[in-house]
């Protein structure tokens, strides 16, 4: 199957795109399992949604330079559970995420200490899916002792565990990350380890854990390599997100991926198992996943408030979806 509108990596690429591939997956719905909505803007949520993206995870994860003190922490939990659901609720698409503390800020031992006593505090909160994005980035013995205990935060508290594995000595590190959640008794039909790729993915998936790739330009995954890797290894367990974030990256990565699949003549159903249903089945897992809340047309209402505050700004027209026949 060929077709001249195939993507390649350098579709990936932010700036002026070819977008004709949305006609290709026209009426499909994804769900984005790890994205940093944070630090995107305004515009990413409306093509988000407007390419079927209706749901979406954001781990709390590493801002870019190291956090001086604890209230960084609790004041950017909050705003994963508030403002920027919120502001996502704005555009349509619903908004999860999973609270943790990163393993590069694992290393700063005394500030780590404070993280994990409030970390408790945030878990339990209405949107929270699990404890992420935690794991191994220098495979330190800091990191090691991080990533236990909120292994056993997230048994404690019946959650999905979400595993950032690392980019250096990666292989070495997915399998002990593995081992480790083993050695503390999770089921690994609870884990999703994340960021993996061809050296990886076999092992995860004969150990039973979900194995979820990232779409990222120039590093990780490029999308043409995901495809052979479906090809491969099928459908089960494996889910696709694009980790976009402050770097350069995708917002747009799982619905051109399902693009993509497409032109390689992948079922409708393969896709959406990959790039929807079986993030939803891992993550529903925390019992907090109404899949209602996004496959139920839902009305926006851009004149909404946030504790007093809206994503607009002086003068901006809010968009406001009309159901209603009565006009005032
Ligand atoms: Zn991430």
């Amino acid at each position: 199957m060929c077709c001249s509108n195939n993507l390649t990596e350098k579709d990936l690429l932010p700036g002026k795109q070819d977008t004709s591939y949305l006609e290709r997956i026209k009426g499909m719905r994804f769900f984005d399992p790890h994205i940093h909505m944070t630090s995107r803007t305004t515009d990413d949520y409306q093509a988000m949604a407007d390419a079927g993206i209706v749901a979406i995870i954001e781990p709390a994860f590493w801002l870019g330079q190291p956090r001086t003190g604890v209230d960084t922490f609790r004041d950017y939990y909050s705003s994963l559970v508030g403002w920027e659901r919120f502001r996502s609720s704005q555009f349509g698409i619903k908004h999860y995420c999973t609270i943790g503390l990163n393993s590069r800020e694992a290393n700063n031992e005394a500030l780590a200490e404070q993280v994990m006593e409030i970390l408790p505090l945030f878990i339990y909160k209405e949107g929270v899916v699990g404890v992420g994005e935690i794991g191994f980035d220098d495979q330190t013995p800091a990191e090691d002792k991080y990533y236990r205990l909120q292994l056993e935060l997230a048994k404690e508290a019946s959650m999905p565990v979400q595993i950032h594995t690392p980019h250096r000595d990666k292989k070495k590190g997915t399998s002990r990350s593995m081992d480790i959640a083993l050695e503390h008794n999770l089921d690994p039909y609870t884990v999703i380890v994340d960021h993996n790729n061809e050296e990886t993915v076999k092992e995860v998936l004969d150990r039973g854990f979900w194995a979820a790739f990232t779409i990222y330009p120039f590093t990780k995954m490029g999308n043409e390599r995901m495809v052979e890797i479906v090809k491969q290894y099928g459908t089960e367990r494996i889910m696709i997100n694009s980790a976009a974030d402050w770097g350069i990256s995708d917002p747009l990565a799982v619905p051109k991926t399902a693009a993509l699949m497409k032109d390689h003549g992948f079922s409708d159903e393969d896709i959406r198992m990959v790039t929807y249903q079986n993030a939803i089945t891992a993550f529903a897992q925390s019992g907090q996943i109404n899949v209602d809340d996004f496959t139920v047309a839902q009305g926006i209402d851009q004149s909404e408030k946030f504790e007093g505050n809206t994503i607009l700004r002086g003068g901006q027209q809010p968009r406001v979806d009309k159901n209603s026949m009565i006009i005032k």
